[in-house]
């Protein structure tokens, strides 16, 4: 579970997060929309752990994010988090890029971590790209290959940031199938996205985010039939 107590944060005298109450429950797919700048992005940030607080707090499975105590690199390794580009590396292969964080930070031995990254590389459909250059790929191939990395290292949780907005229209279907299919599987999940629809078929329930606060959340046949917030009901009127 993900639980955000009066979470505040600034940027400089730019309040980016006036006060966020959120829990997010084990199995649950939660979608955020909302405006540029509303503070989409930094909420995931503070979530892993990337960014500091001013104020409020964040427990996952009741370990305080920011807390000094709290190993940070431990609970990362349980929040993946996929952003909208990935820079992958670009002189190894498809398998040997989900192999590295594998290595590297949970030290599994080279044969364990490859047997992981063929299966998670299949999951995402990517069985047949084992041995090519990431430069080989294709923009959707390559994020299927970003999400591949971060299952790979076998998380509780995953953040998903406009994982689809850098792709070509024809590009984000497979994308979104991915996500379709971890939602399928129970994985928890909190993504960003501009796709409505997307939002509407898998979410448990849709936030929305305007200006740093969180206008309204509800269930998606809540939100998106019978919208109460202002704001939401003019963001819902522009992207439709
Ligand atoms: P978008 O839909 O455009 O991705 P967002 O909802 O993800 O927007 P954030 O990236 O969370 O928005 O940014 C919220 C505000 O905080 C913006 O005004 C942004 O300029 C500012 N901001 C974000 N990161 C930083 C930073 N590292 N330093 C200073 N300001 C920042
Ligand atoms: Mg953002």
């Amino acid at each position: 579970m993900i639980e955000i107590e009066n979470v505040r944060k600034s940027f400089g005298a730019l309040e980016v997060l006036k006060g966020i109450d959120l829990t997010v429950a084990k199995g649950e797919v939660l979608t955020v929309i909302g405006g540029s700048g509303s503070g989409k992005s930094t909420l995931l940030t503070c979530i892993n752990g990337l960014e500091p607080i001013d104020q409020g707090r964040i427990l996952v499975d009741g370990t305080e994010v920011h807390a000094k105590s709290t190993n940070l690199n431990q609970l990362r390794r349980r929040i993946g988090i996929v952003f909208q580009q990935y820079n992958a590396f670009p002189h190894l292969t498809v398998l040997e890029n989900v192999m590295l964080a594998q290595r590297k930070v949970l030290g599994r031995p080279k044969a364990e971590a490859e047997a992981e990254a063929v299966r998670q590389l299949n999951h995402v459909g990517l069985g047949d790209k084992l041995k090519v250059y990431p430069s080989r790929l294709s923009g959707g191939q390559q994020q299927r290959m970003a999400i591949a990395r971060a299952l790979a290292m076998s998380p509780d949780y995953m953040l998903f940031d406009e994982v689809t907005s850098a792709l070509d229209p024809q590009l984000v279907g497979e994308v979104l199938d991915t996500l379709r299919l971890l939602a399928s599987e129970g994985m928890t999940m909190i993504c960003v996205t501009h796709e409505m629809k997307f939002a509407r078929e898998v979410s448990d329930r849709v936030a929305f985010f305007h200006q740093g606060v969180m206008a309204e959340i509800a269930p998606p046949a809540q939100l998106f039939e019978a919208p109460q917030n202002a704001d939401l009901r003019k963001f819902l009127a522009a992207t439709h």
